[in-house]
């Protein structure tokens, strides 16, 4: 692992910069969980696409840059350095675009990624279920082959963005005589279709940013399976693993939050308002968490490179990420005392709302994309060898 940037990497940075610099828009969008906070943000979707940064290291013929994953690392320090908006289409763009990259055939991927690049198409995640959360391998929602379509039955729940997004992406019980992991399939799953219904689930802070999908008959071509009938688990996998360790929470997110947390400390202290020592220690140690995330994504990144795969180490990847995110709001909320408690909407919030607003999603880390009790199992089975029971 080389840890200075090339040339071309520095000029990468700057050019990336001075796009970002030039079109971020001044004032943050509404929130992405909301209808008009969902269209704005494809209109800066689009936007992106269109200076050609939607997604910097899938090939341009796909609406990519044709960039590699370092480029991407460096990309997103600048986008968050930019202060630039929430990527609506993370689930399309950060998990199912590089498994249909894998998994899909020259026509899944001529149809489906670029549309998915410039946001045109929104996705949403259709694992959980109600009886199928932690144990995913108990999915019951069906697909049942009929000709040359899959009838889907059942429902998924939790899908986020799902109250506003175009597609689902989902796993199947296409075998009905199977059991957990055996006989699911893969499907992409258009959710304007007959016997499609979305109903809207309301978050902590009030906004419908999930939703309920149910299924009664509706008709999926096979064309829209990703991979083979009964390859659902595996491919599923595959997207988790994108997912927990590496695209989804790139490490610049949690050092632009670092570096917001050094500012409210340093600010505090001018104010003169008291600072508990022990927060100075914990601001420190948030921010070397974040700068040793950054190390570890960058040897992810290059042992990827040299032809490795991204393995179960990915649980620890998402441990370490999720509670990093609890532990920097908790001492950011520390550090505001009272303020702490003004959501950003509130008129006297003078930008510090943002930090309850984080909190509150920071809450979630440690249950979405598999809840970190089922990734600390994970560690103990599959790189401790340690016994199931
Ligand atoms: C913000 C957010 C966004 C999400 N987005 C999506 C999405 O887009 N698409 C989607 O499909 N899902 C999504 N989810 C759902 C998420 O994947 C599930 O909530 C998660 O997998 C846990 O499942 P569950 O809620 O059914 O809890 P359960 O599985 O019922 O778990 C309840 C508790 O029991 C613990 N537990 C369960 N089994 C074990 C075990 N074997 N050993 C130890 N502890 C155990 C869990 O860790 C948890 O603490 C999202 C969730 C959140 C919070």
């Amino acid at each position: 692992m080389d840890l200075l940037y090339t040339p071309r990497q520095e000029a990468f940075r700057k050019e990336a910069r001075a796009w970002l610099e030039a079109h971020v828009p001044p004032e943050p969008l509404p929130s992405f969980d909301t209808q008009e906070g969902f269209e704005a943000h494809r209109r800066w979707e689009a936007e992106l696409h269109a200076g050609g940064w939607a997604m910097v290291p899938w090939p341009v013929e796909y609406g990519g840059r044709g960039g590699d994953l370092f480029e991407w690392l460096i990309f997103e320090e600048e986008y968050y350095r930019a202060g630039a908006p929430g990527r609506v289409n993370q689930n399309g763009l950060f998990l199912l675009g590089p498994t249909i990259m894998e998994y899909g055939t020259p026509e899944q991927k001529a149809r489906f990624l670029p549309p998915m690049a410039s946001s045109e198409e929104v996705w949403a995640q259709g694992w959980s279920e109600p009886n199928a959360g932690s144990d995913m391998a108990n999915i019951q929602a069906t697909a049942l082959l009929e000709g040359e379509h899959y009838v889907l039955r059942g429902q998924k729940t939790w899908a986020s963005r799902g109250a506003y997004a175009h597609w689902l992406f989902g796993m199947f019980r296409s075998d009905p005589g199977s059991s957990r992991h055996h006989g699911l399939t893969f499907l992409l799953v258009p959710l304007d279709i007959p016997g499609v219904s979305v109903r809207p689930i309301r978050k902590l802070n009030g906004k419908a940013a999930f939703a309920e999908i149910f299924f009664d008959g509706a008709r999926v071509p096979v064309g829209n399976r990703l991979g083979a009938d009964g390859q659902g688990w595996e491919i599923a996998m595959a997207t988790a693993g994108f997912e927990r360790g590496l695209m989804l929470r790139s490490p610049a997110r949690f050092q632009s939050a670092a570096h917001r947390l050094v500012a409210l400390y340093r600010e505090t202290l001018r104010s003169g308002r008291p600072v508990d020592p022990g927060v100075r220690q914990r601001v420190a140690r948030c921010w070397m968490e974040a700068e040793a995330y950054a190390l570890n994504t960058y040897q992810t990144v290059s042992r990827l490179r040299a032809g490795g795969r991204i393995g179960f180490e990915a649980s620890l990847n998402k441990i370490f990420w999720s509670e990093l995110d609890v532990r920097m709001h908790e001492t950011a909320l520390e550090l505001l005392g009272v303020r702490a408690e003004l959501l950003p909407e509130a008129p006297a919030s003078q930008g510090v709302g943002d930090w309850l607003d984080g909190y509150l999603f920071a809450l979630s880390g440690p249950i979405y994309a598999g809840t970190n009790e089922i990734q600390r199992n994970i560690i103990a089975e599959r790189i401790l060898g340690l016994p199931r029971k």
